[in-house]
């Protein structure tokens, strides 16, 4: 399904220090919210930008005696998203509490999946250029619960919590430390963004801070990657250091270069790298130590007592698994492949499962390539321009199937389709009652055409004896015809009659 792709082996972006190359090795560990309505272990809603905690049910807030009770819905998104990922589900999962103290943590543990994860090992194929792509390898899925939020610049006193977001479902994605270099890692989590939104199991939103990362990066010299690929040992790879919940893709591409840098030149200097938690300051565009290893609270994780193993069956597994949507690999091999499209041109009718459902419908019935053509050059191209997005598009699928209809009937030409294309943008309607009230259609009466080609030649004698003499002139005359006929001229046509009446 896939070999239209290469398979490029790891390109690592190499630094230059001051007294050798050096190469990055970066792992991610991918928080996505699961798009649930309701949280995890309770009903309150998920509600982005609810009034302050007015979604707390009684067990978000840890009142005594309140029991968790599993949401089937996100396990269900959480082994869609580990069948997405080509991983393997475990059956049996469990849930562990790991213990810390935070003023938006209510309970004092977060209940998450440390030992037994429901999602396996799998892979995530990253693009890297049309046609190019990398394979990451995904250590695990587990799910856990996230925790609310402490807002210290509200009052300059006091500090206040929001517990919404408490005990809403979180993905946690954790790849192997396969991602070479900064734009890798970006393209890793676009990827992973675009396969959860084609599922619908995230929506992606970055901003609002429902897709975040872990950037776990090391530096090494050249080769010892290669041992560790070779070995699994990780004795081969540097010290890593970890930047916190990055929610920015620019950022996250920005923090992995500095912070390689900063490496490199602690090594260099003779020092050795700490393992630490750290935060990327965009301002400042450098990141700084949070809290180290050593001094790592030690969570004391065990069994949340409060729930039961967590056991599916392989038949639940195998109907969610029934229900998969085509995944954007699979979509864009086929627009190659059964519609004759380029890498690059599926490749960005693919890129948001959105666009891809608008392609799909203009292209439905219709020639694949005229339809991409119209879609990505004509209405991605003015959408962009207008800071719009397909879900907004003020022409619908059908009205611009309707324009590409009406070209492959010989009713207009593609000239006159842009201008249909303009008034359906601006005023709507129906493109073919627009054709047709307003005059538009294309004149293929070879008698009308021929008598327009007739016109132009008997009002221009020096013309004609110099395009007789240069057949290459005869360019001008169509120029003429068309002008003439308000473009409406069938201009394979005119062509035809104009190098006819020249040659004689
Ligand atoms: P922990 O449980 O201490 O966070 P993990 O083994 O789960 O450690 O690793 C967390 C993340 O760090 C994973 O994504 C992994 O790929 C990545 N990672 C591990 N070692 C390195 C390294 N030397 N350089 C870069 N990333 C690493
Ligand atoms: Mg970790």
């Amino acid at each position: 399904m896939l070999d239209h792709l290469t398979f490029t082996s790891p390109e690592p972006k190499t630094i230059a220090g001051a007294k050798g190359d050096w190469e990055l090795v970066i792992g991610l560990e991918v928080h996505a919210q699961v798009a649930s309505k309701a949280k995890l272990f309770s009903g309150a809603s998920t509600e982005f930008g609810a009034e302050p905690n007015s979604n707390v049910a009684f067990v978000d807030a840890a009142m005594p005696g309140m029991l968790p009770v599993i949401n089937e819905f996100c396990v269900a998104q959480a082994v869609r998203t580990g069948l997405g990922l080509k991983a393997a589900i475990n059956l049996r999962s469990a849930f562990d509490r790991k213990n810390y103290f935070y003023p938006d943590l209510p309970q004092g543990y977060q209940i998450s999946q440390l030992y037994h994860p429901i999602v396996g090992e799998g892979e995530v194929i990253v693009d890297m250029a049309p046609g190019v792509a990398r394979r990451v390898r995904i250590e695990r899925i587990h799910m856990e619960q996230d925790a609310g939020k402490s807002i210290h610049d509200m009052d300059p006193n006091m500090s206040f919590v929001d517990l919404n977001r408490t005990g809403v479902a979180l993905m946690e994605i954790v790849s192997r430390p396969d991602i070479r270099g900064p734009e890798e890692a970006a393209a890793y989590v676009a990827k992973l963004r675009q396969i959860m939104r084609y599922l619908g199991t995230c929506d992606g939103n970055m901003q609002n801070g429902n897709l975040r990362a872990d950037v776990n990066v090391s530096v090494c010299p050249p080769g010892a990657y290669e041992k560790y690929q070779q070995t699994q040992d990780f004795s081969h790879l540097g010290t890593r250091c970890e930047i916190k919940n990055m929610n920015s893709m620019r950022f996250i591409q920005a923090a992995i270069e500095y912070e390689a840098r900063r490496q490199i030149a602690i090594l260099e200097d003779g020092g050795s790298i700490v393992q630490e938690t750290r935060l990327y300051d965009p301002d400042k565009g450098e990141t700084r130590s949070m809290r180290s290893k050593e001094e790592a609270h030690d969570y004391r994780y065990f069994p949340d007592p409060d729930l039961l193993p967590l056991e599916i069956e392989q038949a639940w597994v195998d109907a969610i698994e029934a229900d998969m949507p085509e995944l954007p690999d699979e979509k864009k091999a086929r627009f190659v492949k059964d519609m004759g499209l380029s890498e690059y041109d599926a490749g960005v009718l693919t890129a948001d499962v959105e666009n891809a459902n608008y392609f799909e419908a203009v292209a439905q019935g219709r020639d694949g390539k005229m339809a991409a053509n119209w879609v990505i050059n004509e209405l991605f191209g003015r959408l962009n321009k207008e800071g719009l997005g397909v879900e907004t598009s003020p022409i619908s699928a059908a009205q611009l199937g309707g324009v590409i209809d009406l070209i492959a009937k010989g009713d207009i030409s593609g000239k006159i389709a842009k201008d249909l294309f303009e008034i359906l943008w601006t005023e709507g309607g129906d493109p073919a009652e627009i054709v047709e009230v307003r005059g538009m259609k294309q004149v293929t009466d070879m008698g009308a055409i021929e008598a327009a080609v007739d016109e132009i030649i008997a009002a221009n004698p020096a013309q004609v004896e110099k395009a007789k003499a240069n057949p290459k002139l005869a360019g001008w005359f169509v120029g003429q015809v068309l002008k003439a006929t308000g473009g409406k001229a069938n201009p394979a046509a005119v062509n035809k009659l104009v190098a006819e009446k020249l040659s004689r």
